[in-house]
């Protein structure tokens, strides 16, 4: 926990400003009496508890200045210490989406590690660009339960830190086994196999829509923010102590001249007539974006011509993508392998499919941020840094 979230501020905040209705709003008002809670008070967890009503809970929360709360299951009996969640009948619970961005930094099937969030933040650090990667995320599962189960209805929360938990509102999802959650949870992971090595132009006929899905919602953020960023300046590495350097700023300051929007052929040229070395070791430069470029089998004029048609294209499909990639399939896979390892959404399967699982009560307060767990109205226009805080509640 925090400092400054003290028991006192944590028990103002649960007695004068959590929205006790909007929370039943999202469970229901049935079966409250039922349904397990999990709270962390003083550092301890406290699971198997029930309450008779809404406003039981809430007192508990109040005089136990509850430092994290969870909302679990229904069962047949109150869950308390007498009657534990394993002995007794589990009846429903929601279905549970959740999206973390450390899930983002993974390895690749030769166990190279993939700094997927390219911008550096790891653990709980987090910045627009990477942030973007969890929107993403829950518009392509949002859409795929609408689009491809049916399902009328989802709400997005915040997770208090660097995630969002969708919650699939429809009451049928409730009674869903822990089979059912799985299929479903293997129908949107066909495409994101474990070694993610997979390759869009190789998808199989069942997972169309969400091939589909990712041209219409994926395709056109990698190309602008992922994909051979470093085109516009390419990175020069020194082949002995692996300093990287800026081409262009590195040529600036050895020659005087400028050398911005040279093609690769004369910045190799003008690298060896001036004699640019590393600026370290004095050790060989090596053109790694040329490197990059070529990764892909793509040449340098090609790949930025992907990048402007991209940008220039306002409603991207399937169709956008057939016009602007080069017809190489060779090409292809390697641009799509990339996408699919860098942009589609990873989810905590558990979260899922473990029906008897505890999750974040919204608007709960977290207790390592301090802020609340709120319901996110406008999933394209949410940053974490907006959510209120507990003493934002308070003022
Ligand atoms: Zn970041
Ligand atoms: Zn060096």
């Amino acid at each position: 926990m925090i400092e400054d979230l003290t028991s006192d501020i944590l028990s103002e905040y649960y007695e004068k400003k959590f929205p006790l209705d909007r929370f039943v709003s999202y469970i229901g008002p049935d079966d409250f009496k039922t349904r397990e809670f999990m709270f962390i008070v003083n550092e301890n967890v406290v699971r198997n508890i029930s309450f008779n009503t809404p406003e039981k809970m809430k007192e508990f929360m109040v005089s136990n200045s509850v430092e994290s709360a969870y909302v679990g299951a229904v069962y047949d009996r109150p869950p308390s210490k007498n009657n534990r969640v394993q002995d007794i009948i589990w009846k429903y619970r929601e279905f549970i989406f959740d999206i973390d961005l450390s899930d983002y930094d993974a390895h690749d099937s030769e166990g190279n590690y993939v700094g997927v969030r390219t911008c550096g933040c790891e653990k709980y650090s987090y910045c627009d660009f990477c942030w973007n990667l969890a929107l993403e995320a829950a518009l392509f599962i949002n859409e795929t339960m609408k689009e491809d189960f049916g399902f009328k209805e989802m709400k997005w929360f915040f997770s208090g830190r660097r995630g969002v938990h969708g919650w699939v509102m429809d009451n049928e999802t409730k009674s869903l086994t822990n089979e059912q959650r799985t299929s479903i949870l293997n129908y949107l992971t066909m495409i994101n196999d474990p070694t993610r090595s997979q390759s869009l132009e190789e998808i199989p006929n069942e997972a169309k829509p969400l091939r589909n899905r990712i041209f219409s919602l994926l395709v056109k953020p990698y190309i602008e923010y992922v994909f051979l960023q470093d085109l516009e300046n390419p990175v020069l590495q020194c082949q002995n102590c692996k300093s990287k350097f800026r081409a262009y700023d590195l040529i600036k300051e050895v020659t005087g001249r400028k050398a911005e929007g040279l093609r690769f052929d004369t910045l190799d040229k003008r690298i060896k007539e001036s004699n640019i070395k590393c600026k370290y070791c004095s050790s060989e430069l090596t053109n790694i974006t040329k490197q990059e470029v070529e990764n892909f089998g793509l040449t340098e004029l090609k790949a930025s011509r992907i990048i402007k048609q991209v940008k220039e294209t306002r409603v991207f499909d399937h169709n956008q993508y057939n016009i602007i990639m080069p017809d190489d399939w060779k090409v292809r896979r390697n641009v799509a392998n990339d996408i699919i390892l860098r942009r589609y959404p990873r989810i905590d399967k558990a979260v899922s499919t473990d029906i008897k699982r505890v999750s974040r009560l919204p608007y709960s307060v977290h207790g390592g941020t301090g802020k609340i767990a709120m319901e996110i109205k406008d999933i394209r226009n949410f940053y974490p840094d907006s959510a209120p805080t507990i003493w934002d509640a308070l003022m």
